[in-house]
């Protein structure tokens, strides 16, 4: 097993997840070896005794296991596999564990390298917003073989809701599993905007529909709880940019048309979700098109905090 007392935690991708994630390895007794194309953002880890490497090369070479938290599938190949990657730095039967939000086909690629048939490559994407990275309380959805997960589960418990630390199935599995969650929640978001501004515009208060709603067959975890950082304090998730929600639900349809589902409601979920992008930027809130509702019946949807 991974301990603290055992190993040395390589990290790449110290962005609104990974520095949250890294700070809790950090408070939970691992050594930590950090990598970011920005350096400035491992400031405050490397004040805390961990330390810097030049490359993804470097980190793989001066640690036990390798995690990756990076913004999209492109960017995780070319930390595994551009020049000065990850795999060029590994040895065999070390560890590498993919925990963005992304599709097998990287990962897959991967095994079929000369290092990559020797090492064992997971996923465990994980669940609960920037500010369950930074509490330590994410949900992590792991793709490998249970042995694997068994000796990684320290470091996943490190980091996540040990209650919600779920082994979902043979590698690959954590990254569709993930997929659908975020397909399952955008289109809970764009379904409760659209119910609320007709409700609105019908004259019915807003807090008294939400509460009908949650009474009734009708209810969600996203009616009773999630929607209130909107309603109540106007706050559209900015730790969670759009671009990257388009990109989710892109590779969500992209996973339908490869195993061969037909996705009405998913593709329209992205265009919705590509229209917000459009409309407020890249950097916008993922929560941000009940906006698209709010700009077409011209106020904000809003309760008493
Ligand atoms: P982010 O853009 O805030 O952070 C990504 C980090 O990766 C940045 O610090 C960036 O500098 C770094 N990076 C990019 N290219 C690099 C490279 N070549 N080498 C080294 N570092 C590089 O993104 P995020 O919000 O932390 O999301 C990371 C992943 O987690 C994404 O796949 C996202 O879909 C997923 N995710 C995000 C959230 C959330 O609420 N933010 C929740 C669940 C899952």
């Amino acid at each position: 097993m991974f301990t603290k007392d055992n190993t040395t935690v390589g990290f790449i991708g110290l962005g609104n997840m990974g520095s949250g994630m890294t700070k809790n390895l950090q408070l939970n007794g691992f050594k930590l070896v950090v990598n970011d194309v920005r350096k400035e953002a491992a400031e405050t880890l490397l004040a805390n005794g961990a330390e810097w490497a030049n490359s993804p090369k470097e980190v793989a070479q001066r640690s036990d296991i390798v995690i990756t938290m990076l913004p999209t599938p492109k960017h995780v190949d070319l930390v595994a596999m551009g020049e000065n990657g990850i795999l060029a730095g590994m040895t065999a039967g070390g560890y590498w564990v993919d925990m963005s939000t992304s599709v097998p086909e990287v990962t897959e690629r991967a095994r079929t390298t000369e290092v990559g048939k020797t090492i064992h490559i997971m996923d465990a994407p994980v669940s609960g917003m920037s500010v369950g990275a930074a509490n330590g309380k994410l949900q992590i959805f792991a793709g490998g073989t249970a042995e694997e997960f068994a000796k990684v589960l320290p470091v996943f418990e490190a980091m996540g809701d040990s209650k919600k630390i779920l082994h979902v199935g043979k590698a690959g599995a954590g990254y569709a599993v993930k997929l659908a969650i975020n397909q399952l929640w955008f289109s809970h978001l764009v379904a409760t905007a659209e119910v609320m501004a007709i409700g609105v515009k019908a004259g019915v208060d807003l807090e008294v529909l939400r509460q009908s709603l949650i009474a009734s067959p009708a209810n969600s975890n996203f009616v009773e709880n999630d929607v209130l950082s909107v309603l109540k304090h106007g706050d559209y998730d900015e730790g969670f940019a759009i671009a990257l929600a388009c990109k989710d639900l892109g590779l969500e349809v992209d996973l339908a048309r490869s195993v061969g589902v037909p996705v009405e409601l998913s593709s329209l979920v992205e265009q919705i979700f590509r229209r917000a992008k459009a409309q407020y930027g890249d950097r916008a809130g993922e929560m941000t098109p009940m906006k698209l509702y709010e700009d077409l019946i011209g106020e904000n949807l809003r309760i008493q905090a």
